[in-house]
C-alpha cells in the first residue's frame, strides 16, 4: 500500500515515509492510494480475535512495509489489559434500548486519543530504531493531545516530547496529569499566555526549517495517517460487540462522534468504506459547529480563531477540521486537481459550496447536529438519573445529537471520547457532586510536578530543545 497527498503533489510513499512526515509537500494530506475491502467472511472471523489481533488485522492492510510478525507485537504490546483497564481494551456500557457507549477512554489519560497515540508511541519506537535516527516531538496542548501524546512516548528510545501549554489554563486534573510525568524524555513547557501563543511559537521554530532539519523536529497532530489508522480499528470492533448474535451477519450498527477536528469520525468513515456495515455516522459538534453546518447546507466556512467559543466541551473548540481535506478528496471522487482548486479557492474567499453534492452526505451515511452548554448540562443529568452513569460533556454531546437520530433495530453506539473526571467542573454544575475518580487517580494532584515555565518567544524554546533533544 502506498500513500498519495490529496492535492496530487507527492510521488507515492510507502507507510513508514508518511509516518514521520507532517503535511505533504504540497500541503495536502497523504491518504492511502486504495480503501482496502475486507468481505463478509473477513468480518466473521475476526469476531473471535483479541482486540489487539484485530487491530493487527485491520493495519496490516495500510501498512505493508513492516514484516508481519513485527506488525502484530507492535499491536499486542500496545492493546493490553495493563494498558487498558480490562481484557476487552474497548468496553460497550449500555444506556438504554439501543443506544450504549463505546468505552475508548480506558487508556492512561482517560481519553479517546489514547487508542491511536499508544500504539503510535511504540510505531515510533520501532521505526526509529529500524532506521537508526531520532525524533524530537514538538506541541503545543490545551489537554488532552498532549497528554496524550506524552503517556505514548515516555520512556520510549530515540523519542523526546517538547510540549507547551499556556501557564494556569488548563484545569488542576489535566495538570497533574501532564506535568507529574518524571520522565527524562518529557518535557513540559508551561508558556506565559493561551493556547494560540502556543501554537504560534509551535510555527515559528518548526517553520525554521534549518532547525528542524538540524534537531529532526516531528509532531504528532491529527493529521498523522497512523494515527486515523488505529482508530479505524475500533469502529470494526464496536460493531462486533453490538451485533454479537444478529441473526443477520452484516446487521448495521450507527456511530455517534463528537467531532472537533474530524479524525475521529474520518476513522469511522474509512471502516465504512472498507465494507463494515454502518448505517450512519452522526457528527456531533457544540457551538463551534463548523462541520454541522457543511453537512447541514454543503457550505464550508471555517472560522478565525476570534470566532471560536470557549466551551464546556473545549476538545472540540476548533475554527477549522484538519483531517476534513480528506473525507472531500473522497467526496470529490479522489480527484486531486478539483480537490486542490477547491482548496485554493477556500485560500482565496475563506470558504467553499459543495450544496451540490448534499445527495452524497447520504450516501456516504452521515447526518450532523449541534449541542450547546445547555443540552450539555441536561444530558448528562439525564443520563445520569436513568443509568446511573456519568458521562463526560463531550460524550454528552454526542449522545444529545444521536438520540434523534436512532432507529429501531440499528445499535447507536456513542463514542465515548473521555471520562467526565477530566472535565469534573462542569460535572458538577450538571450534578451538584464531583464526577467519579477511577482507581489510580485519587491523589494526582498531590504527586510531585516538573515542568518549566518558560517566556514565550521562539529562541527560548529553540534553546531549550538544542540543549535536551534525543
Ligand atoms: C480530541 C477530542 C475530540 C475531537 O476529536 P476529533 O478527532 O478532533 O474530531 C472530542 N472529544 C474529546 C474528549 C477529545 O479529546
Amino acid at each position: 500500500m502506498k500513500y498519495l497527498s490529496t492535492r496530487g503533489g507527492m510521488a507515492p510513499q510507502p507507510f513508514t515515509d508518511v509516518l514521520l512526515e507532517g503535511l505533504a509537500p504540497d500541503g495536502g494530506l497523504a491518504v492511502p492510494e486504495a480503501i482496502p475491502q475486507v468481505t463478509p467472511e473477513q468480518l466473521q472471523a475476526w469476531r473471535s480475535l483479541s482486540y489487539a489481533d484485530l487491530a493487527y488485522e485491520v493495519l496490516k492492510l495500510f501498512i505493508t512495509d513492516i514484516p508481519e510478525q513485527d506488525l502484530r507485537e507492535l499491536t499486542r504490546k500496545t492493546y493490553r489489559p495493563e494498558v487498558f483497564g480490562g481484557e476487552v481494551i474497548v468496553p460497550l456500557k449500555p444506556l438504554k434500548q439501543g443506544v450504549a457507549l463505546l468505552g475508548l477512554s480506558e487508556g492512561p489519560t482517560l481519553a479517546f486519543k489514547d487508542m491511536a497515540m499508544q500504539f503510535l508511541g511504540n510505531l515510533f519506537e520501532y521505526v526509529l530504531a529500524r532506521r537508526g535516527t531520532t525524533l524530537n516531538i514538538l506541541g503545543a496542548t490545551s489537554g488532552d493531545t498532549g497528554s496524550a501524546a506524552e503517556y505514548a512516548m515516555r520512556g520510549k528510545k530515540g523519542v523526546a516530547v517538547f510540549m507547551l501549554s499556556p501557564a494556569g489554563r488548563m484545569s488542576a486534573f489535566q495538570r497533574a496529569q501532564m506535568y507529574s510525568l518524571q520522565d527524562a524524555n518529557i518535557h513540559n513547557l508551561a508558556v506565559h499566555g493561551v493556547f494560540d501563543d502556543c501554537q504560534d511559537i509551535v510555527k515559528a521554530v518548526s517553520g525554521d526549517l534549518a532547525f528542524k532539519t538540524a534537531h529532526r523536529i516531528g509532531a504528532v497532530n491529527s493529521i498523522n495517517w497512523a494515527r486515523i489508522a488505529a482508530q479505524v480499528v475500533y469502529y470494526f470492533h464496536g460493531w462486533r460487540l453490538a451485533t454479537e448474535g444478529a441473526a443477520d451477519p452484516m446487521a448495521q450498527v450507527s456511530f455517534a462522534v463528537p467531532s472537533g477536528n474530524f479524525g475521529n469520525i474520518l476513522a469511522g468513515h474509512v471502516a465504512r468504506s472498507m465494507g463494515l456495515p454502518i448505517r450512519r455516522l452522526v457528527l456531533a459538534t457544540n457551538e463551534n459547529n463548523v462541520l454541522e453546518e457543511f453537512f447541514r447546507t454543503g457550505i464550508y466556512r471555517p472560522r478565525a480563531s476570534s470566532e471560536t467559543y470557549e466551551t464546556s466541551s473545549p476538545s472540540m473548540d476548533i475554527s477549522k477540521a484538519s483531517n476534513f481535506e480528506r473525507f472531500v478528496y473522497d467526496l470529490l471522487g479522489r480527484d486531486p486537481a478539483r480537490l486542490k482548486a477547491l482548496w485554493d479557492e477556500l485560500a482565496a474567499q475563506g470558504s467553499f459550496d459543495l450544496s451540490a453534492y448534499r445527495p452524497q452526505f447520504a450516501q456516504y451515511g452521515f447526518v450532523s447536529g449541534t449541542s450547546t452548554h445547555a443540552d450539555r448540562l441536561a444530558t448528562i443529568r439525564q443520563v445520569h438519573a436513568e443509568t446511573g452513569v456519568v458521562i463526560d460533556p463531550h460524550t454528552a454531546d454526542g449522545v444529545k445529537v444521536a438520540l434523534p437520530f436512532v432507529e429501531p433495530g440499528v445499535p447507536m453506539l456513542v463514542l465515548e471520547t473521555a471520562l467526565p473526571v477530566k472535565f469534573s467542573a462542569t460535572i458538577e454544575e450538571a450534578l451538584g457532586q464531583p464526577a467519579p475518580r477511577p482507581a489510580g487517580f485519587e491523589n494526582i494532584e498531590q504527586l510531585p510536578q516538573r515542568v518549566q515555565t518558560v517566556n514565550g518567544d521562539a529562541q527560548t524554546i529553540k534553546d531549550l530543545i538544542a540543549a535536551e533533544a534525543v
